[in-house]
């Protein structure tokens, strides 16, 4: 399938620096950043510095070290949010996956109880 990034979106706006965020972390392939509408007490946001639309995308398409660079983002998150008690993690992608923000994101919630999702 052919992936069609948006430049315009709103994350490649907050990378661009035209739209300000509460960085958690950041490194040279990714930025993590609190999400503006939190669904938990902790509601952060991974996303790759690259234009990947979605985690599909990112799989496929992504260097290695792009790869690596947001997973050592992911793990300083959970560093830095007491993951002992656990969290969830959120990749909706596209329209079935409820995807609002066409640039790959990965969703970290936790600090309280988050039900369980999938029978
Ligand atoms: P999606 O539904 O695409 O998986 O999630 C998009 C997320 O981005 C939502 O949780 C929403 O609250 C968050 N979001 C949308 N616009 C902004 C923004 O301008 N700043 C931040 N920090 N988060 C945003």
């Amino acid at each position: 399938m052919a992936f069609d990034y948006d430049p315009q979106n709103i994350f490649a706006r907050i990378l661009r620096g035209e739209i300000p965020n509460k960085t958690v972390y950041e490194n040279d392939h990714a930025l993590a950043f609190e999400d503006i509408a939190p669904q938990a007490p902790v509601h952060v946001l991974v996303i790759p510095k690259g234009a990947y639309m979605s985690l599909d995308h990112f799989a496929m398409e992504a260097t290695a070290e792009e790869q690596v660079g947001f997973m050592q983002a992911v793990a300083e998150v959970c560093k830095q949010i007491n993951a002992e008690d656990g969290f969830r993690a959120i990749a909706n992608t596209r329209d079935h996956g409820g995807q609002e923000v066409p640039h790959y994101h990965l969703h970290i919630l936790a600090g309280q109880p988050l039900g369980k999702m999938l029978a």
